[in-house]
């Protein structure tokens, strides 16, 4: 299979020259010591955030016998992967952030393997809710035709030339739908489901990244495993691999001055090192936030600001009982809550959690609302299938990754025109900083990207 990145490589395509904001200008930087790196070879490698693509990246480099040093801002590690335990007493664990993990994501499953974590199955059937009805697993389907077009549309993926792909990536996903056919009920089903893997309207998504996604994914889209305990596991074992003092929590990057072979970095406290070669797998909006010197070029500048994260609020619902009576459940519906699952599948407990997972516009609005408010839309959503949801539920927590600190959004999502000219430009090298994390990868969007751009930065570091 042709992956996206190996079109890339083969492909010679001018970067598109984009209007947009400038850096933010330099901050004074704290004056405090500086910090030099104790190791035991020549390379002098600072890592910039603790999330997969970090951990990945300085595990990657513990194995070749460096030691790198990772500046996160949070207290704690993950990023994006943020495991939560909403009930202590039976130990059930739901995830805020990154999810699922996909049955084609090798780096991901095989870390697990060598460090010993389990993954157990997270496929999920669904039901819908349309137009006020309620339909059971079987009991909805998108017509034969679309079906069929649709499967058409996937085989052909693989015979696509490389003009096809910048042609698709002109267009928007919901407007290649619509010309190949799609509509009625058929297009507003897809259009929730889809909508929901990018957390935003598909009308946003360039066609090209939805459609190489599709095409390239596991039969259930890779929403096919979770790590036991938690995703955040894996952030845990990578760290008890490395020695405790090369992650500095708390330390948030403000600026990176770069001259020569050295780049200095300094941290909102104050704390400043040095380094040969700096690993940044900052998402865009805390990229931004940094005073960088020199400044970056000004098409990354570009690149940076154009590029959107995605709206996803999650909403974890705590019942005394899962009366929703199968592992594997799982709502898309046309109202508000947008999408609900089963987050606690295979966490044996009498008491479940269901999520809903709202994406763009909707997620600003339930970010904004009160919980008993929350709850309320969800109870009502849910009362064309189950009785009295109200009176069962115990707990509720929510997190808005719009409002997120450090990445105001999810993940990365690429609009029209915008996958083959600004993603090429943001992973490339600025004098000794190398860019990784899920906004260029491959498995854009997923933590298999994190991880593969991490490594694969460190990887390219070392050769
Ligand atoms: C709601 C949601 C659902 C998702 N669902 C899935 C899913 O089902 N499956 C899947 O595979 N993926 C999913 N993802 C995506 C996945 O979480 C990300 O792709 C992945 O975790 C990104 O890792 P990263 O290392 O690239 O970035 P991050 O995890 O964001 O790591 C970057 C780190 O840099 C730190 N940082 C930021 N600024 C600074 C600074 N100035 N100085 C120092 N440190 C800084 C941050 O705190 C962060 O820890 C989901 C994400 C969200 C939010």
């Amino acid at each position: 299979m042709i992956t996206r990145r190996k079109f890339l490589a083969g492909a010679s395509i001018a970067p598109v020259v984009l209007a947009g904001a400038s850096i933010a200008p330099a901050r004074a930087m704290a004056a405090s010591k500086t910090f030099q790196m104790a190791t035991s070879t020549p390379a002098k490698i600072v890592i910039l955030g603790a999330g997969f693509s970090g951990l990945a990246a300085a595990y990657f480099l513990s194995k070749q016998g460096t030691d790198a040093t990772i500046l996160e801002a949070r207290p704690r590690i993950g990023g994006r992967v943020l495991s939560h335990t909403i009930d202590d007493a039976d130990n059930l664990v739901v995830e805020l952030g990154a999810e699922w993990v996909g049955a084609s994501h090798a780096r991901l499953l095989s870390l697990c393997k060598e460090l010993g974590l389990e993954l157990k199955n997270n496929q999920l059937n669904t039901r819908l809710i349309y137009n006020g009805k309620y339909f059971e697993k079987e009991a909805w389907a998108y017509s034969d035709a679309w079906k069929n077009k649709f499967q058409e549309i996937l085989d052909n993926y693989a015979n696509l030339s490389e003009e096809d792909k910048i042609d698709l990536d002109q267009m928007d996903w919901w407007r290649y739908l619509v010309d190949n056919g799609i509509s009625g009920q058929d297009l507003d089903v897809r259009e929730l489901i889809d909508s929901t893997d990018f957390g935003e309207s598909i009308r946003q998504v360039s066609a090209f990244a939805a459609l190489s996604e599709y095409a390239e994914s596991s039969r259930k889209n890779e929403m096919d495993y979770k790590i036991v305990g938690g995703n955040q596991q894996l952030a845990k074992a990578i760290a008890a691999k490395l020695k405790p003092e090369q992650i500095l929590l708390n330390h948030r990057v403000v600026s990176i001055v770069q001259s020569g072979e050295t780049v200095t970095i300094t941290c909102s406290n104050g704390f400043k090192i040095e380094a040969n070669k700096v690993i940044c797998t900052l998402p865009t909006f805390a990229m931004k936030q940094i005073a960088w010197e020199p400044m970056l070029p000004r098409d990354k500048q570009r690149a940076i600001s154009g590029l959107q994260y995605a709206r996803i609020n999650k909403n974890a619902l705590l019942y005394n009982q899962r009366f929703w009576n199968d592992e594997s459940y799982d709502l898309v519906t046309d109202v508000l809550p947008h999408y609900l699952y089963h987050a606690t599948k295979n966490q044996p407990s009498q008491k479940g959690v269901l999520i809903s997972y709202v994406i763009g516009d909707k997620a600003d609005v339930f970010a904004r609302q009160s919980d008993e408010w929350r709850s309320a839309v969800v109870d009502d959503a849910l009362k064309s299938a189950f009785i009295d949801t109200r009176s069962r539920l115990l707990k509720q927590v929510s997190y808005y990754w719009g409002n997120d600190d450090y990445s105001r959004g999810s993940y990365a999502i690429y609009g029209t025109g915008q996958w083959f000219t600004i993603r090429p430009i943001l992973e490339r090298n600025f004098e000794n900083v190398y860019f990784a994390g899920e906004h260029i990868a491959d498995w854009q969007g997923f933590m298999e990207g994190a991880i593969e751009t991490g490594e694969a930065a460190a990887e390219q570091i070392l050769s």
